[in-house]
C-alpha cells in the first residue's frame, strides 16, 4: 500500500479544508448558544448564520433572505421538489427532469408519482447534453416545475442552463438546478441563469459533510417537509447546525475566491490525464469532450468490470470510482450511461477520475503510469464481461 492516498474521487467527496475547520471550532466549543436564543450566546449564534448566509448570498448573486441551510445536497433536492409539488397541485401534477440526475432527484420524482404527479424525462444524446428545445416542447398547460442539474456527477456534463432558465422564465413555470457538483467548481449566479430554486452540497467543495443549501427566489412558495420550528424562515425546521452553516459558507467562499487560480491548473493535469487514457485500446471518453467540469476526467473501458479496475488502483493507493450504483451485491450499470446509448459491454468498464485542488501532477503520473497496464492485466485475466 502507498503511503500516501492519491486521492481522485473528489466527485464524491472532498476533505475538510483546515480553515473551514478553523472557523467552525469556536461553534463546536464556546459560541454553543441556541441561534433562537434571546440572550448574548444565542444572538452570537445567529449572528455567525446571518453572516454566513450573506456570504452564500454573495457568492451565489442573491439575496440573503433567498438562502437556507438543510442538512445535505439530497435534503435540498427533496425539499425543492416536493415543496414545489405540493405547494402547487393545484395548478396541476407534471414534472420534467432528465434521466440522468442523481437519485436525490430520480427518485424523489418516483416518490411523487405516488401522489399523483407524472414525470417527464428529458432525452439527452451521446455526451449526456440536453436540448434546451425539447424542454420546451415538453412543457404542458399542467406542468408545475422543470428540474435538471447544472453538472453531471458521474460525466462531468455542464447543462445548457441559462437557456433552459430563459425558456422556463418565459412560460412562468418554476426552474431547480441540481448544482451539487458545479458548486465551488464553476460560477454559479442564479441571476444570469435565471433559476428559482438551486441545490449545492458542502462537501463537495472542502466543507462539511451533512450541510446543503437551498436556494429559493423570493416570491416562489414551496410547502416545508419538516414540521416544527420556524427556523430557516419557516422553511426547514430544526435547531440550526451553527457550526456547519459557517463551515459550509466559509468554505463556498474560498471555492470562489481561489476558483481563477484552481480552474486552470486542474484543467491542463486533467487534460494531460484525457490524453494519455485514452490511448488505451478500446477507450472511450465519457460526457462532453469541452462542455464538461474541470475536475472531471471519466471514461469506459469495453469489455472490462470496473470494480477490478478500482481495487487494482486502490492497491496502488489510488481512489477513484466507477460513477456507478452498487445495490445489494450486485452492480447496475450506470443510468447516466445507459441514458447516453452506451452499450453493457461498455457502460461496465466505466471509471471516474476527479481532481481536486490538492492533486499534483505526480498524482496523475501515477494513474497515467499505472492504468494501462491494469487494463491489460483485467482484461487477460478474464475479470471481464461480455468478451
Ligand atoms: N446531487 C448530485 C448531483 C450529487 O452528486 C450528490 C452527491 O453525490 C447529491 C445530489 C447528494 O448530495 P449529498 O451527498 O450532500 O446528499
Amino acid at each position: 500500500m502507498a503511503e500516501r492516498t492519491i486521492y481522485l474521487d473528489h466527485a464524491a467527496t472532498t476533505a475538510l479544508d483546515p480553515r473551514v475547520l478553523e472557523a467552525m471550532i469556536p461553534y463546536f466549543t464556546t459560541e454553543y448558544g441556541n441561534a433562537s436564543s434571546i440572550y448574548t450566546l444565542g444572538r452570537h449564534s445567529m449572528q455567525a448564520i446571518d453572516r454566513s448566509r450573506e456570504q452564500v448570498a454573495e457568492v451565489l448573486h442573491c439575496r440573503p433572505t433567498e438562502i437556507a441551510f438543510v442538512g445535505c445536497g439530497s435534503e435540498s433536492d427533496n425539499l425543492a421538489i416536493k415543496g414545489m409539488a405540493f405547494a402547487a397541485q393545484k395548478k396541476g401534477n407534471h414534472i420534467i427532469t432528465s434521466p440522468i440526475e442523481h437519485h436525490a432527484v430520480l427518485h424523489t420524482c418516483d416518490y411523487l408519482e405516488r401522489f399523483g404527479f407524472k414525470t417527464t424525462y428529458l432525452p439527452v444524446d451521446e455526451y449526456a447534453c440536453i436540448n434546451p428545445d425539447d424542454v420546451g416542447r415538453a412543457i404542458t398547460d399542467q406542468t408545475i416545475l422543470v428540474s435538471v442539474m447544472y453538472a453531471n456527477n458521474e460525466v462531468g456534463t455542464i447543462e445548457p442552463i441559462a437557456e433552459i432558465g430563459r425558456i422556463c422564465r418565459a412560460k412562468k413555470i418554476p426552474f431547480h438546478v441540481d448544482a451539487v457538483q458545479a458548486g465551488g467548481a464553476i460560477p454559479i449566479d442564479v441571476a444570469a441563469l435565471n433559476v428559482d430554486m438551486l441545490s449545492l452540497s458542502a462537501h463537495k467543495f472542502y466543507g462539511p459533510k451533512g450541510m446543503g443549501i437551498l436556494y429559493v427566489r423570493q416570491g416562489m412558495r414551496i410547502l416545508p417537509q419538516l414540521q416544527g420550528g420556524s427556523q430557516e424562515r419557516g422553511r426547514r425546521a430544526g435547531t440550526e447546525n451553527v457550526a456547519g452553516i459557517v463551515g459550509t459558507a466559509t468554505a463556498l467562499r474560498l471555492a470562489q475566491e481561489e476558483m481563477e487560480q484552481v480552474i486552470p491548473r486542474i484543467t491542463a493535469l486533467r487534460d494531460r490525464l484525457m490524453e494519455r487514457v485514452l490511448t488505451i485500446p478500446r477507450s472511450r471518453l465519457t460526457g462532453h469532450p469541452t462542455h464538461r467540469l474541470p475536475n472531471n476526467a471519466s471514461f469506459c473501458f469495453e469489455g472490462v468490470e470496473g470494480e477490478s479496475i478500482l481495487l487494482s488502483l486502490d492497491m496502488l493507493g489510488i481512489a477513484a470510482s466507477t460513477g456507478s450504483a452498487c445495490t445489494s451485491g450486485s452492480v447496475d450499470p450506470s443510468h447516466v450511461l445507459i441514458a447516453m446509448g452506451f452499450t453493457p459491454e461498455w457502460s461496465h468498464g466505466s471509471l471516474r477520475l476527479t481532481l481536486g485542488k490538492e492533486n499534483t501532477e505526480a498524482d496523475i503520473d501515477s494513474v497515467i503510469s499505472a492504468l494501462p497496464g491494469i487494463i491489460e492485466k483485467v482484461r487477460s485475466l478474464g475479470l471481464s464481461i461480455g468478451v
